[in-house]
């Protein structure tokens, strides 16, 4: 185990780091090398959002409106299946020593399970919360190492705060991140192709709370149960400021939502369809 735990991360960090190489020698020579190594062709695709997969009949390759000729291998999700009475609550910028054990324990309270994009130098400092909020059912994406706005870096460096971020959480909770969310929602092809790279797709969303405003509770909560509909991924904040107002408004949110009947899953289930 020990042992297991030694080797790992820097196998895998070097298997990034080849990954990397890989698609930045296509990037600058132009070529197609990564079109059709379909790595992600097992979910969809499309640079305005993903709904619901679509699968094609013959080669059982998955098809979008803005596919791989766009973005070679990337996937961006923006929702989940319209078929499924089924919604992800999403927390940004954890974790968070005050505010991520309290909204854990509303999510397990109400029998609701979530999505948490953290900060890999947070996981890395608060390894215990990001272990919990495994242990709770929920899943961890990746949220950078520490909240640049990619679009503004170069490629090395967006796939370095990629890296370290997804090292980190491999690192603390033994789970490699397969969903990345670019922070402020700055993204384009070359972030996604870099996530892609990583075999990470990039999450956006459907419905934002606003709650980093602080707008008051009641306004989160309508924001959230207005916004909701078959797939819709809500996006909430669990730190990078006071949260008060997002732990108050969650339980009204998640009853609510359940109310209308709506199941609370995790991104990986809302865009799969299966639990
Ligand atoms: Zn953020």
């Amino acid at each position: 185990m020990i042992i297991s735990q030694m080797e790992k991360p820097p196998f895998r960090f070097l298997a990034r780091m080849l990954c990397i190489v890989t698609l930045l020698m296509a990037l600058f020579t132009g070529s197609a090398l990564l079109a059709g190594k379909g790595a992600y062709a097992a979910s969809i695709q499309g640079r305005q959002g993903v709904t619901a997969p679509r699968v094609s009949g013959a080669s059982g390759a998955l098809t979008g409106p803005h596919s791989a000729a766009t973005t070679p291998g990337a996937q961006v999700i923006t929702g989940g299946r319209t078929d499924l009475p089924w919604v992800a609550l999403t927390f940004d910028d954890g974790p968070n020593p005050t505010y991520t054990p309290q909204i854990l324990q509303v999510l397990a309270a109400n029998n609701a399970h979530a999505t948490f994009f953290e900060i890999g130098q947070l996981v890395q400092s608060n390894p215990g919360l990001a272990r919990l909020v495994v242990q709770n059912g929920n899943v961890i994406g990746n949220h950078t190492w520490d909240h640049p706005s990619l679009t503004t870096l170069t490629p090395a460096a967006q796939a370095s705060e990629l890296i370290r971020a997804s090292t980190a959480i491999e690192n603390v909770t033994g789970m490699t991140p397969t969903l990345f969310r670019p922070p402020y929602g700055a993204t384009n092809a070359q972030v996604e192709a870099v996530a892609a790279a990583q075999q990470m797709a990039t999450v956006l969303w459907s419905v934002d709370t606003a709650d980093w405003q602080l707008p008051g509770v009641q306004r989160i909560v309508t924001a959230a149960l207005n916004g909701a509909h078959n797939g819709s991924i809500i996006m909430m904040h669990d730190g990078g400021g006071n949260r008060s107002q997002t732990v108050a408004a969650l339980s009204q949110i998640i009853k609510g939502l359940q109310a209308r009947g709506y199941a609370l899953v995790t991104v990986p289930e809302l865009v799969s369809g299966t639990l």
